[in-house]
């Protein structure tokens, strides 16, 4: 497979965040017009999103305004001169968004879940040199993100991104999609070549979150944002408690801290208290290696004299131990429960 070429050689000055912002869907002229203008007084914002048709659960809800719609994006472009973006989920929506010179595409949650819809859109894609952004599947699943990347890389597509908007989850969370961090960064340990970005949007579902949600996104390096928003935010035909209008945007803006780029002096401190970092690891798997071999022992020994492998009682006393000594250290009980669940699994394996 080629080279990804860096999001920022695409259209934008070096060091500065893609922000992409605009409306969940386009839903008349007059809207997408007016937040448009709107989104024009923010430098920062350089791509203008707008949803054409819309993947939405149940068939009564409002699917989106169709072609017409790009008509108006078209027209916003040349107003504002924003490059124009929009989702894509079946070959059809391909011609009819660069029929009307739409500038980036995305491809949605719900269809990169499917390989055989992305398999389409990488073949309807073949020889065009539009940048298309692969947002993360709904399932928390690394390799299908991925592999969805791969199809249109192997569609010949070199400006690719990706986009991080969460993942449905069982789980009740205070987020409308489970930001669930550590899958971008094992996307970007898999592929540092392919730039990530942020959907607060999608993540948060509601406005409450959003400056929280960007500032970790910010800390954690992503390369920019997708946040959506609306002239008239409550009114929304889709996603109406997740928009903010354009102004409150600039202002989540100017609350948010930017990261500078590491300067050498810094580096040497960052780079030590990895190397902190890196010993205290190496111990505590020395540990765990050590805890194992004792395990094994035990377990020997419950099989000669016949006792059962799992000794409820004492395991609820010890996992109780933990995270109460766990909590007085500072740490979230919650986590030292899930580790020690998963040393314990593996002991119990092993003395079976
Ligand atoms: C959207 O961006 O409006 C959208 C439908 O996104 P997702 O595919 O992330 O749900
Ligand atoms: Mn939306």
């Amino acid at each position: 497979m080629g080279e990804i070429y860096d999001i920022r050689e695409w259209f934008l000055n070096p060091n500065d965040l893609l922000v992409i912002s605009g409306p969940c869907s386009v839903e008349s002229r007059e809207q997408l017009l007016a937040t448009a203008e709107g989104l024009s007084k923010i430098d920062r914002v350089k791509v203008l999103r707008g949803g054409i048709w819309k993947p939405r659960t149940r068939p009564e809800a409002f699917e989106g305004i169709g072609e017409v719609g790009l008509r108006w994006m078209q027209e916003a472009k040349q107003r504002y001169g924003f490059l124009t973006m929009t989702e894509v989920a079946v070959p059809e929506h391909v011609e009819l968004a660069l029929k009307y010179d739409t500038d980036v595409l995305w491809i949605g949650a719900r269809t990169v879940v499917n390989p055989f819809s992305v398999q389409e859109l990488a073949e309807c894609l073949k020889g065009c040199d539009v940048p298309v952004f692969v947002k993360n599947p709904i399932a928390p699943d690394v390799k299908l993100w991925l592999g969805a990347i791969e199809r249109l890389e192997g569609a010949g597509l070199r400006n690719i991104g990706a986009i991080h908007r969460g993942f449905s989850s069982i789980e009740e969370t205070s987020y409308r999609n489970a930001p669930l961090w550590e899958i971008p960064i094992e996307l970007l340990r898999l592929r540092p070549d392919v730039p990530i970005i942020t959907d607060v949007s999608h993540i948060c579902g509601c406005r409450e979150l959003l400056q929280e949600v960007a500032q970790k996104a910010l800390d954690l390096g992503t390369l920019g944002f997708m946040i959506e928003t609306h002239n008239d935010p409550s009114h929304a035909l889709t996603d109406a408690k997740q928009q903010i209008t354009p102004d409150s945007l600039k202002k989540a803006f100017s609350g948010l801290v930017l990261r500078k780029k590491i300067i050498d002096a810094d580096e040497m401190v960052l780079q030590n208290l990895r190397k902190e970092i890196d010993d205290i690891d190496d111990e505590m798997l020395n540990l765990i290696a050590k805890r194992m071999n004792i395990s094994e022992k035990i377990g020997d020994f419950k099989k000669q004299h016949k006792l059962t492998v799992l000794q409820m009682g004492r395991w609820k006393q010890i996992l109780e131990h933990h995270i109460n000594r766990g909590v007085n250290l500072g740490l979230n009980g919650e986590s030292v429960k899930e580790i020690f669940e998963i040393i314990h699994k593996d002991s119990i394996d092993r003395q079976l």
